[in-house]
């Protein structure tokens, strides 16, 4: 039974995060970090005070928030009474990987938080975090290699999360898996996209060497469907496997083609986060794109934008802004946002407490260069929505300077030239892969999970997505599964 009044004893409290002076001169995790080997981390006993707070409510609101349908109430009474194997095992019994939304999942969970109708929500995340951490710390996680194999082969194309779940689900079932990764290293937008001070890569590492000793194979440098040397035709693909999964990603960039794109000094924020994360592990001294010493403008006030940020600051920028068309997100929940679907709210992310300027209500008219054909500022000026559409407020243009513009708006779909042409996979109105009620294109044999079907979204459904795929592709295998499949292809967040 959890404890009923402990949300009136105590109140919501998180970890403090490192100083900003002290964090934004090294790259490692916001918060104090066991993988750090830091002493002062959060103290268990205040943890556990905090999964007190937790009703065990009649009807788990929070459950709703949350693709995996992770069974929240149930783990954090576990973690109250201090219950770290008992809690492990139902956290891992609908999430491979609690460590990857423990650190990084914007948490739907804590906005249906029946607490939250207080704006108090339990903290679930953390706690989240804090079980899976303690579960490595103390030895609970451990291979669960097949005890039979099928002898079927699997082929999973793409190493993020969505890739990552189906191939762990996958060989845990019995299956030959093989991940291809076309970059140097296994984990998709979690190795080379998120920055190591949101999640260290240590913590995905350790995971890692949980799936190879359970036999899953790792293959990286080949992109499949490519045509480099060492690189995995489409045909090789199919006939070399029984089935496979894509969970390529949505990888399009979307750009800003307006005058002066062409102009040096303007990336897209994948071509600038990369070599950030190999700064941050001691790859690179000197990146050949850099906000060092540089005024830097960021087009696009999310999650992707945040991260050019926190890595701009770390690079050493004279001075960062971030714009974003959108007007500035209310304060308090506005109508037509009401509990328990997920408040459209401004937050401030760790990156945004570490300084920068940001802008709302603002498009960018033109790129301006420099004599060398570099970018030297921004033509940008102030809307307004009339109509559903942005109006250009008159007499509000300006220069904003900068050295090194980074456009952050987001992705249009899976990358179409390679894989997915040379399988003829066809595309739905979106420019997603297509796929049916069971994950599958429209090529039998090949499922599709993640990003690379369901379009830019979150690393909670890219793990609900390749646990779902995993269950579609065993019983298309075996006849029948007893895969879990959280998520249906076209399931979407509480709205
Ligand atoms: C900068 C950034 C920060 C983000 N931060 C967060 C966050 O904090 N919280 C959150 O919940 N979500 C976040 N997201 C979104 C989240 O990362 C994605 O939704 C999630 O990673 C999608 O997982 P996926 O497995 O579908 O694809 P991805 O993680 O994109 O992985 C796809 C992988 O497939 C590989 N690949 C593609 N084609 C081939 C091929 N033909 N052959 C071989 N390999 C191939 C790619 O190289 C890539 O490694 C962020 C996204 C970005 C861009
Ligand atoms: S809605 Fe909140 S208080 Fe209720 S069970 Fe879920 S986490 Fe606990």
């Amino acid at each position: 039974m959890a404890d009923s009044t402990g949300f009136l004893k105590y109140e919501r409290a998180m970890p403090p995060r490192r100083p900003v002076d002290v964090r934004i001169l090294d790259w490692k995790d916001v918060y104090l970090s066991r993988q750090s080997g830091e002493d002062a981390v959060y103290p268990v006993a205040a943890l556990r005070q905090q999964a007190a707070r937790c009703m065990d409510c009649g009807i788990p609101f929070c459950h709703h928030g949350c693709p995996l349908g992770n069974l929240i109430p149930e783990w954090n009474d576990l973690a109250r009474r201090d219950d770290w194997r008992e809690a492990i095992e139902r956290l891992h019994a609908t999430n491979n990987f609690p460590e990857f939304t423990g650190k990084l999942c914007p948490a739907p969970c804590e906005g249906s938080c029946v607490l939250n109708l207080q704006d108090s929500p339990v903290t679930i995340k953390q706690i989240e975090w804090e079980i899976v951490d303690q579960a490595f710390e103390r030895g609970f996680v451990e291979p669960q290699a097949p005890a039979e194999r099928t002898g079927r082969k699997v082929a999973v194309v793409g190493s993020g999360p969505a890739g990552l779940a189906a191939a762990q689900q996958l060989t845990r079932a019995g299956h030959d898996v093989t991940v291809y990764e076309r970059a140097d290293r296994v984990g998709g937008l979690l190795r080379y996209g998120i920055p190591e001070f949101k999640m260290e890569k240590s913590v995905l590492d350790r995971r890692l060497d949980q799936m190879r000793a359970e036999g899953t194979r790792f293959v990286t440098g080949v992109e499949v469907g490519g045509s480099g040397e060492g690189d995995l035709s489409a045909e090789q693909l199919r006939g070399e496997h029984d089935a496979v999964v894509l969970a390529g990603g949505a990888t399009v960039g979307r750009d800003l083609p307006v005058p002066g794109r062409e102009l040096a000094g303007i990336h897209l924020a994948m071509e600038f986060l990369p070599f950030g994360n190999r700064q941050a592990l001691g790859e690179l001294d000197d990146p050949p794109i850099s906000a060092k010493g540089l005024d830097v403008v960021i087009i696009g006030g999310g999650d992707t934008g945040a991260d050019c940020l926190g890595t701009s600051h770390r690079q050493g920028a004279r001075s960062v802004t971030q714009l974003e068309i959108m007007p500035a997100p209310p304060d308090k929940r506005a109508e037509g946002n009401p509990w328990p679907t997920y408040p459209m709210i401004m937050r401030i992310s760790s990156a945004h407490e570490e300084g920068g300027e940001r802008l709302y209500s603002v498009n960018t008219e033109r790129f301006l260069g420099d004599d060398d054909g570099h970018v030297r500022a921004l033509l940008i000026h102030e809307v307004r929505r009339v109509e559903g559409r942005f109006e250009k407020v008159e007499g509000t243009e300006r220069e904003l300077p900068a050295q090194l513009v980074l456009l952050a708006m987001g992705f249009t779909g899976a990358q179409r030239e390679g894989l997915v042409e040379t399988l003829g996979l066809e595309l739905d109105a979106r420019g997603n892969v297509a796929r049916d009620g069971e994950f599958m294109a429209t090529v039998p044999g090949v499922f599709v999970a993640g990003d690379a079907g369901r379009g830019q979204s979150l690393i909670v459904w890219a793990i609900a997505e390749g646990r779902a795929a995993a269950g579609a592709v065993d019983a298309y295998l075996t006849g029948s599964s007893m895969l879990p499949r959280p998520v249906t292809p076209t399931a979407v967040a509480l709205r």
